[in-house]
Parts: C-alpha cells; structure tokens; sequence
C-alpha cells in the first residue's frame, strides 16, 4: 500500500469537520471511540502529524512520531483505568489483515475477557 495523501475520515476527525467521540488529545496524538465498537471499549489512536506516508506502521514517518503514538496508547490507557485489567492493541495493515482507512491507527481494545481468534 503506498501513501495516496487522499483525505481520509481521520484526517477530517483531526480537523474537526467530522465529529467523534474523543477520548483523549494532545500535541502528538487524537483517541476517540470506534464508531464500531467490537468490544465494551474500543478506541482508536492516531498521530496528528503531518502525513507523510503515515497510513501503515511499516511505512511511518520518524522514530518520535512511532514514540510519541505509542507513549498516546499508554496514556489512554491510564485514562481508561486499564492498568488493572488490561487491555489489547492492534494495528491492521494492509488489505488482507482488513485494513479500511488508510491512515495509521492503533486499536485498544478492552472491557471484557478478550477473544483470540483473528483467522
Ligand atoms: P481498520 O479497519 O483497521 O482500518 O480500522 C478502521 C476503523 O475505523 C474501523 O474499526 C471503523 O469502525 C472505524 N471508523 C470508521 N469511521 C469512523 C468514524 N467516523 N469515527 C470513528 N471510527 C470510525
């Protein structure tokens, strides 16, 4: 997959023009909550950087962004209270693992004792 630069739902939840439940913000990342959720808790976080191809983990931009993304996971987390219980990440990257907006994006998943069952 390559980065087209194509405004994606992210980068219009980012700016604003699009409404979404926000869980948590500052300088370097945005969570909000899955419009689909597939567990009591699911929120998605994103670096608010520039893209530049920034649609997969594999292809992300600098070593601090990728830092700064998953310090933002840890922060939700702690927000959420999740210490406790725990909770799960995903990144979908790709066409075959279902990725859908073309816009790097963690899954945190929590709330209820997870499945595993990704095939
Ligand atoms: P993926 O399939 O890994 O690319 O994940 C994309 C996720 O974005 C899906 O879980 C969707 O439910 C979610 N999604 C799409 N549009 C919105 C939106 N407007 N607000 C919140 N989540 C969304």
């Amino acid at each position: 997959m390559t980065d087209t630069n194509e405004i994606t739902v992210f980068d219009k939840i980012i700016s604003k023009e699009i409404p979404a439940q926000i869980v948590y913000e500052d300088n370097d990342v945005l969570a909000f909550n899955d419009i689909s959720p597939q567990a009591p808790i699911h929120v998605l976080i994103i670096p608010k950087c520039k893209r530049r191809n920034l649609n997969q983990l594999v292809e992300s931009g600098s070593d601090s962004e990728i830092v700064a993304l998953f310090k933002g996971v840890v922060k939700v987390a702690e927000k959420l209270g999740l210490k406790e219980g725990g909770y799960r990440i995903i990144s979908n990257c790709g066409t075959q693992a279902g990725q859908t907006v073309d816009y790097l994006h963690i899954h945190l998943l929590a709330g209820k004792e997870l499945g595993w069952s990704p095939a």
